[in-house]
């Protein structure tokens, strides 16, 4: 039994987006905690591959309800239903996938944050709801690296405000049932994750140049590939989600959540190459730089260290081993 594993053994745990990538990583955990989980997703970025790869791994069943959360919960939760804790991990997550779906981003990061508070203010007022925000509320960051009392500067027209402006406002919204209506709504501010289960087609870095590696293909730098991301291997960040959500008085609080091991793009893709590529000479394509692309982003992770005891275990490259060798055994099943 791991450390975070007491909180949840016998709870009912409501896991909206649990079909996706960090939902279903979170679903895996919970069950092998013995938590009973609920599973609510409307499969628009989620995969139902997903959910049955946790229910073979963990040798337990996952009650789903397939449906759109931007609507009062207690019109498609069972009657009397009352969870013990809500994950809010709903939402589009890569860049290119938000930018196809931005009135679905909005919505499930207000309405549906709005929906599912009012359902623990009125049938389960016990319950903890954890809100998936992100590094992106930050937006091209002024002040590296970023503590959570940082403010932010973000484009509130730009390509990517229908994600981190909505972010925002979902923070708005948990920190405004907390007040009025003492919900114990937390929050955490994800920064780039990488491993099982993350889609290898939505287009983030991680997965782009992995998946280019392992089929021989060409490497895409956007930019001059100068930028930093700071990248976190999923059971990490996991277990830090579920220490946040767990721990006994932490209602109202925030708290970034993510690896302070920071890498140039450029960086990125050496080590990629020189884990994955060894024998083939793999060519590198410079791409435009998308528009308001942050030039910078890590994680202050100060207060998770000091409150919680919490900081990231798996270095870069064996979280890259692990990813490739689940992004391996995918390509098996596509060729059969
Ligand atoms: N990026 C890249 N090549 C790719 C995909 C992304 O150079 O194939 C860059 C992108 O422009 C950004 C960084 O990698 O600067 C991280 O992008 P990602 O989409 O993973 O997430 P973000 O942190 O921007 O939300």
């Amino acid at each position: 039994m791991t450390d975070f594993h007491q909180y949840y053994s016998g709870s009912q745990c409501l896991v909206a987006g649990g079909a996706g990538f960090l939902g279903s990583n979170i679903c895996e955990q919970l069950l092998t905690a013995g938590a009973k989980v609920t599973v609510v997703d409307n499969l628009l970025t989620g995969y139902l591959e997903n959910l049955e790869e946790v229910e073979k791994s963990t040798g337990k069943t996952i009650d789903f309800i397939q449906q759109d959360i931007c609507k009062s919960a207690s019109t498609y939760l069972p009657n009397g239903y009352t969870p013990d804790f809500v994950f809010h991990f709903a939402s589009p997550a890569s860049p290119p996938r938000y930018q196809q779906h931005p009135l679905e981003t909005y919505q499930v990061n207000t309405w549906a944050t709005h929906y599912l508070l009012e359902y623990i203010q009125k049938h389960a007022p016990k319950a903890v709801l954890l809100y998936a925000s992100t590094s992106e509320i930050y937006g091209d960051p002024l002040v590296h690296p970023q503590p959570e009392n940082y403010w932010g500067n973000v484009n509130p027209n730009g390509l990517r405000s229908c994600y981190d402006e909505a972010k925002r406002l979902g923070e708005t919204i948990c920190g405004i049932f907390h007040s009025q209506y003492q919900v114990d709504a937390r929050i955490v501010r994800i920064f780039n994750t990488y491993g099982p289960r993350i889609d290898v087609q939505d287009g983030r870095v991680i997965p782009n140049l992995l998946w280019a590696a392992l089929n021989h293909q060409p490497l895409t730098i956007y930019g001059d590939g100068k930028q930093t991301r700071s990248y976190c291997y999923v059971s990490d960040l996991v277990r830090g989600i579920l220490q946040v959500a767990g721990t006994p008085k932490l209602a109202g609080e925030t708290f970034n959540l993510g690896s302070p091991d920071e890498h140039t793009i450029l960086e990125t893709a050496e080590i990629i190459q020189r884990l994955f590529a060894v024998e083939h000479n793999l060519s590198v394509e410079f791409l435009p730089l998308p528009k308001d692309d942050p030039t910078r982003r890590r994680p202050d992770i100060s207060k998770i260290k000091q409150q919680l005891g919490w900081e990231p275990q798996v270095g870069f490259e064996d979280g890259l081993r692990q990813t490739a060798a689940y992004f391996q055994q995918k390509m098996k099943n596509i060729t059969g």
